[in-house]
């Protein structure tokens, strides 16, 4: 009886199972979408800046191309919940502040200015929709299939999915890269619990429903900082506490963090340096939040409306099934890869915030293309010494290359050569005249080894800086080249005839 049950029971499951895949075929056939007996040229895990520009990138290299995505839209943490939304409320945040505080000065009366948060909101939400369908647009203009789902690996070269319409199917390719990101860190030792409304991540900040009166920020990094600025301009008083002695997170030069800090400063953040957060207690609509110096003792307790966590993310490989492929992680939880993205499994390849480097879009872009010209042509090219960083502050900061002190640690003899924006024509006429722009350069042969600014427009102005590391340009190269006037660049050209020679206008 027991085992007539047994093979009833069994046969069901095979009739279940018929079924199943019966449909996930006529979903992928409506989708036109390769049946598991089609194996795929290349399967992206991930549709974020990595993930999305590879599979675009291999589909122009003529590969049947996959990219499973979970989160139901394209473009990962910088399109949906990163960069974009970010920056849409810091711009206009910004044009809000200074229509309010600014404009007057420069001949403009306007009256009964006032904040329409739910429009900003929309503004953002907007923003994030035409991007991401734009993207969902070049999958079908060159041919990627878009698949909606969570992937799984079952072997080194079979991808299990669960779609996010139900059902489930496999794929199967000989080359699969791995691009699926990062996620917030939570709060070390778990003393602080994001629950998205009171207490959040960047995720909450940027949703917030009304401004709230006081915010504290803790982690002093350029999430911290963005969005600190966006709220204290839009009326929250803003705190930020951060463990270290200075501002702005790995990679800034340490003169221009105390400049950013300074300028933060006179625009009403309050900074709390080398201080710890212990813990965050919700009470009577408040939050309470306890600190003590970065070396213990001096105890204080802040309160605030809402706190923003912003100490970090943190690879993300959950769900993943990485063991069924045998891929190796470190002991930070990244995927660990070789110098041309190949995992520890022959045939997979990661980029982008799950392995290592600094956890920006462009890195992931970058990687997403070098990791598809290793597939299709055997050679690819990130040059990990030229990765620009930018905080959209206003000012803005931005950098590439080595810092000041890492050059002094490293006893390397170099040249400084600065150019402030108050002495360059195009800032004074926008009056907009705060920053600097300062260059580091070999002394012995002149190359450009760092590009530091602090000033208006610097995220733009940096793809020069960046052009100069990549080219191992010298100071002289681009203080021989000429730089249109008026603009802000000119600031730039003088920073280098600084570092080689001496400036004209300072
Ligand atoms: C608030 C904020 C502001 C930022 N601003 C900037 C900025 O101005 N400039 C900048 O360069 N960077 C910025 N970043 C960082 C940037 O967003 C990331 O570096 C970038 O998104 C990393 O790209 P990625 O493709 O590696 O991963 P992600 O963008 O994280 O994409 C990974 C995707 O994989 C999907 N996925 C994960 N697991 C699976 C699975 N098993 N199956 C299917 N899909 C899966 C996820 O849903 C996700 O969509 C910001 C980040 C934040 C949070």
């Amino acid at each position: 009886m027991l085992q007539v049950q047994k093979a009833s029971s069994r046969a069901a499951a095979r009739r279940l199972r018929q079924s199943a895949s019966t449909q996930v075929g006529r979903w992928q056939q409506q989708r036109g979408i390769a049946t598991p007996s089609e194996p795929y040229d290349a399967i992206i895990i991930g549709g974020g800046p990595g993930g999305y520009v590879a599979a675009i990138k291999a589909a122009q290299h003529g590969l049947r191309t996959a990219c499973i995505e979970k989160r139901g839209s394209l473009g990962g943490t910088c399109l949906n919940v990163g960069c974009i939304p970010s920056k849409a409320m810091l711009n206009n945040s910004h044009i809000y502040h200074q229509t309010k505080h600014d404009i007057q000065r420069r001949g403009i009366d306007v009256s009964n200015v006032s904040l329409n948060l739910p429009v900003m909101l929309k503004a953002k939400e907007d923003a994030v929709t035409g991007l991401t369908k734009g993207i969902e647009t070049l999958f079908k203009q060159n041919k990627v299939d878009y698949i909606k789902g969570a992937a799984s690996f079952v072997s080194p070269t079979k991808v299990s999915v669960k779609l996010n319409d139900g059902g489930e199917t496999e794929v199967e390719a000989k080359n699969i890269i791995i691009a699926t990101g990062s996620e917030v860190a939570p709060f070390p030792g778990g003393s602080i619990t994001i629950d998205e409304e009171q207490i959040v991540s960047s995720t909450g900040a940027l949703a917030l429903k009304e401004v709230p009166e006081k915010l504290v920020v803790i982690g002093g990094g350029i999430i911290g900082l963005e969005m600190g600025s966006v709220w204290s301009r839009l009326g929250a008083q803003v705190t930020v506490v951060e463990f270290l002695g200075g501002i702005g997170g790995a990679g800034i030069d340490e003169e221009i963090a105390k400049q950013f800090q300074r300028s933060l400063t006179k625009q009403g953040l309050k900074f709390l340096l080398n201080t710890k957060v212990i813990s965050a207690e919700k009470k009577d609509g408040k939050v309470y939040i306890k600190t003590e110096s970065a070396k213990g003792g001096k105890e204080e307790t802040l309160d605030a409306d809402v706190v923003l966590v912003a100490v970090g993310r943190r690879p993300y490989t959950d769900g993943l099934n990485l063991e069924a492929a045998g891929v190796e992680l470190d002991n930070k939880g990244r995927i660990v890869i070789d110098d041309q993205f190949n995992t520890s499994v022959k045939g997979i390849k990661c980029i982008g915030d799950v392995t290592f480097g600094p956890m920006l879009a462009h890195k992931a872009e970058e990687e997403g293309i070098a990791a598809v010209e290793y597939i299709a042509k055997g050679h690819g090219h990130v040059n990990y010494h030229a990765i620009p960083s930018v905080v959209y502050t206003h000012p803005e900061v931005a950098w590439v290359g080595k810092t000041e002190q890492e050059l002094k640690a490293a006893g390397v003899k170099y040249k400084v050569g600065k150019f402030p924006f108050a002495a360059n024509s195009r800032a004074k006429t926008n009056l907009d005249t705060e920053g600097t722009v300062k260059f580091l350069t070999e002394a012995e042969t002149d190359r450009v080894l760092g590009v530091h600014i602090i000033g208006p427009n610097a995220g733009e102005m940096i793809a020069e800086g960046v052009l100069a590391v990549e080219y191992g340009a010298s100071a002289e190269d681009i203080a021989r080249t000429t730089h249109a006037h008026p603009t802000l660049s000119e600031a730039f050209k003088e920073a280098a005839m600084a570092a080689y020679d001496k400036p004209i206008h300072f």
